[in-house]
């Protein structure tokens, strides 16, 4: 039998630390990666044939649930036609429209492949409508990869971000601010400072890469208006907030509306797609239109936009996110409690469909250095514990969870079961 052990050893030989991705390896939360054969609803099953109740559902695209029916037919459907052109196609401008439909900031919207691609565009796009080159951003949140972004706040409010990985140069960096999220003060602070050198603010409206943190009261709004009085394009990173809190993604579960937003996962239907799109005005600073550059071999591609759109069909549906809110809740509720029955401490957050949990005592979870704090070590061993239980966890304390159509009442309460007999192993 070949396990995946076995797997990953030989996968160590010729991909660097044997995945694709690094949060993929384990190495958080130790042990080696599980390696999946296929998935059905809400279940993965790995390649020794166990199952697993799947809370990661690829990092949130799956919202559906693993081989949802109507996703298989349309890229079925497309295949029969075209894998890609190159070309202009009909799908893509569908997708466009019901985009800048139900997103409420988007006049005009671009694809791309991933989430990466999304940010790093419009942040371009945000430099090359104000002509200016500074960045800010937020301690805790991420964006992708690109160079510009992966910085970290230097010492001091005021002083110059530092690259977070070898390979970004310093001089790139030093066009990136990081700031705390959710604190209000210190962006009053900062745009007062250097307001009128703002590029442009990217943000989470929900932070999805340190565990689950929601905005607090205020913080978006402040954004918006202090984005306004400045003249800085706001860009909402909603890669993963997309059509994952809400219909019209954190912006319109909040209310504040940006200058631009980034999409990615779910808009894909599972492929690797991604968008961004904003006001009529900013986005028309773009090739061909205009003189700000950016371009994809495979952008909109077919079989991607055909996936995507029949995801958007399936998730317009009247009360579709309302049931995926109620089981949301309904999981972390039993959890909350079972927690309380064996003595553990343990907080939730929720947006949505996306949610997060705590090991800590801390009632409200709001900030970063909160999240830094909670107890690591209890969270690596819990997620082992229900991996052992049949239940697939991010394999960091870091990732927001996620829930999809396909989890019903019995999958929750089996998932609730399972973390009571691991919380009263906890302790041990
Ligand atoms: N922005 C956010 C908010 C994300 O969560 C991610 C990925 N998790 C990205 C951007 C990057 O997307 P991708 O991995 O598709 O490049």
């Amino acid at each position: 039998m070949t396990t995946s052990a076995d797997l990953f050893q030989r996968a160590q030989q010729v991909i660097p630390g044997g995945v694709n991705s690094p949060v993929r390896a384990f190495k958080s939360v130790g042990g080696d990666p599980v390696f999946f054969d296929h998935g059905a609803g809400a279940h993965l099953y790995d390649v020794n044939g166990k199952a697993y109740i799947d809370y990661v559902l690829s990092f949130g695209p799956l919202i559906l649930g693993h081989g949802a029916q109507p996703i298989l037919d349309a890229i079925r459907t497309q295949l029969d036609k075209a894998i890609t052109f190159g070309a202009p196609t009909v799908l893509e401008v569908e997708m466009a429209f019901k985009l800048t439909e139900l997103v409420p900031s988007m006049d005009l919207v671009r694809m791309v492949n991933s989430g990466t691609e999304a940010t790093m565009s419009a942040i371009r796009v945000a430099r090359g409508y104000t002509g200016r080159d500074l960045i800010v951003k937020f301690e805790g949140c991420y964006h992708g990869h690109a160079d510009g972004l992966l910085v970290k706040a230097g010492s001091g409010l005021l002083t110059l971000g530092e690259p977070t990985s070898p390979g970004v140069p310093a001089d790139f960096a030093k066009h990136t601010a990081t700031l705390p999220y959710n604190d209000l003060d210190a962006l009053e602070t900062f745009f007062a400072a250097k307001g009128s050198e703002i590029a442009t603010v990217i943000v989470e409206p929900v932070a999805g890469n340190m565990n689950c943190i929601p905005p607090a009261p205020g913080f978006l709004e402040a954004l918006r208006r202090l984005c306004t009085e400045h003249g800085a394009v706001l860009i909402f990173d909603e890669v993963m907030s997309g059509f994952r809190c809400a219909l019209g993604g954190a912006q319109a579960l909040y209310n504040v509306i940006p200058d631009m937003t980034c999409l990615g996962k779910v808009v894909g239907g599972g492929m690797p797609v991604g968008a961004f799109g904003g006001k009529r005005e900013i986005m028309s600073v773009l090739a061909p239109v205009g003189p700000v550059y950016q371009a994809g071999t495979l952008s909109g591609n077919p079989i991607a936009m055909a996936a995507g759109l029949a995801m958007m069909q399936a998730i317009t549906q009247p009360g579709f996110y309302d049931r995926l809110t109620a089981s949301t809740t309904r999981l972390l509720d039993g959890m909350k409690q079972a927690a309380q029955d064996a003595g553990i401490g343990l907080t939730t957050n929720q947006a949505g469909s996306m949610f997060g949990f705590f090991f800590t005592d801390e009632p409200n979870i709001t900030r970063f250095e909160q999240v830094m704090a909670c107890d690591v070590p209890r969270f690596n061993k819990f997620f082992h514990l229900m991996l052992e239980e049949g239940v697939y966890l991010a394999p960091s304390s870091f990732e927001a969870g996620f829930m999809s159509a396909a989890h019903t009442d019995e999958v929750i309460d089996a998932t609730i079961a399972a973390a009571a007999r691991s919380f009263a192993q906890l302790k041990n």
